[in-house]
Parts: C-alpha cells; structure tokens; sequence
C-alpha cells in the first residue's frame, strides 16, 4: 500500500468564492484506509474518526484530511503550494506506511471537542446573528447538536472547514 500517483484538484471553497486562498486534493486510485490508525499513533494532535475512515491533522496553518480515498489540504496558495503540501502528505502516509512494524496503530477515535476547542475557531464577536447571546454559546450548541457551522455567517473559509473537521 504506497501511493505512487494521484490526480490532483484545486479549488476555491464555495463558501468564499474569489478567495485569494485555495483547497486542493489528491485522489487516490489506491485506498490508504489501513495507513490511518499508523498516522493516529505518529501524528501529535491528529483526530481519528474510524467510522468515517477519517484523520484530520492540523499543521502550520493549513488543515489536511486523510481519507481512504483523498488526501486534502487547506489553506494554499496557489497550485505550486497545493503540489508542494500534498507531496509532503503522501511522502508521509508511505514512509509511516513503511514504518509500520515500528509503530503501534492507534485505533480510538478522538473524545468530543471541548467547547473552548470549538469556540476559539469561531470569530469571538458575539454578534448574535446565529440567536446565541455569544459565540461561546453557539459552541455549546454546535457539540450538542443544536446547531450547525453554517449558522454563523461571520465564519471565514477556514474556520468553517476547522470546524467542520473538528466537528
Ligand atoms: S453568528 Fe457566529 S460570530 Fe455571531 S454570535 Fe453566533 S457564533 Fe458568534
């Protein structure tokens, strides 16, 4: 299981479009599924969600997903960085792959984020456009279920996707 190709997709998310920043994955032909539990070990402060066949991972300043089929990247440039960030993930999943006799899977997945962990992804503004007297309040109800992340219209691009692969 090592990733030798990819096909490669750039995008404005379509929450922000004309937006100076860009997403970009690269699909896989391959399903690195089996890798994820290997990254959860290796990887400081990665969220694994087997269900989902998941792990997010957050690393200076952008956001990547790993999925059994895609890896994605938030937070670039241009297509040279989407190239440059999605090469080093995929350079990473197939060393920690070839690594994995010295690693030890970590199969948990990650406990509910903290309401402070959600709140300080919000704008903090307290604006009460969501019907929450405070952000702090949306972030309790976005944990319980009351609420979802398209509710805050005040959310830049990167914040929704954090909060969605935080949530
Ligand atoms: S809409 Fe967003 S910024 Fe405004 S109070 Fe709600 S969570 Fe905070």
């Amino acid at each position: 299981m090592r990733i030798h190709s990819y096909e490669l997709e750039v995008f404005t998310p379509p929450c922000e479009p004309g937006a100076e920043r860009y997403s970009a994955i690269a699909h896989l032909s391959i399903s690195i599924a089996e890798v994820l539990p290997y990254l959860n070990a290796a990887l400081a402060g990665a969220n694994y969600m087997p269900s989902a066949n998941a792990l997010t991972w957050k690393r200076t300043g952008h956001l990547v997903a790993f999925h059994a089929d895609r890896v994605a990247v938030s937070n670039v440039v241009d297509r040279e960085e989407a190239v440059d960030e999605l090469e080093g993930m995929i350079d990473l999943v197939n060393r920690t792959w070839d690594r994995r006799s010295e690693i030890t899977p970590d199969y948990q997945a990650q406990k509910r984020p903290s309401p402070m962990a959600v709140y300080q992804l919000l704008p903090q503004t307290n604006c009460h456009a969501c019907d929450e007297a405070t952000c702090m309040g949306f972030a309790f109800g976005l944990i319980q279920g009351n609420h979802s992340v398209e509710e805050c219209s005040a959310l830049t691009a990167d914040q929704l996707v954090a909060l969605q692969l935080l949530l």
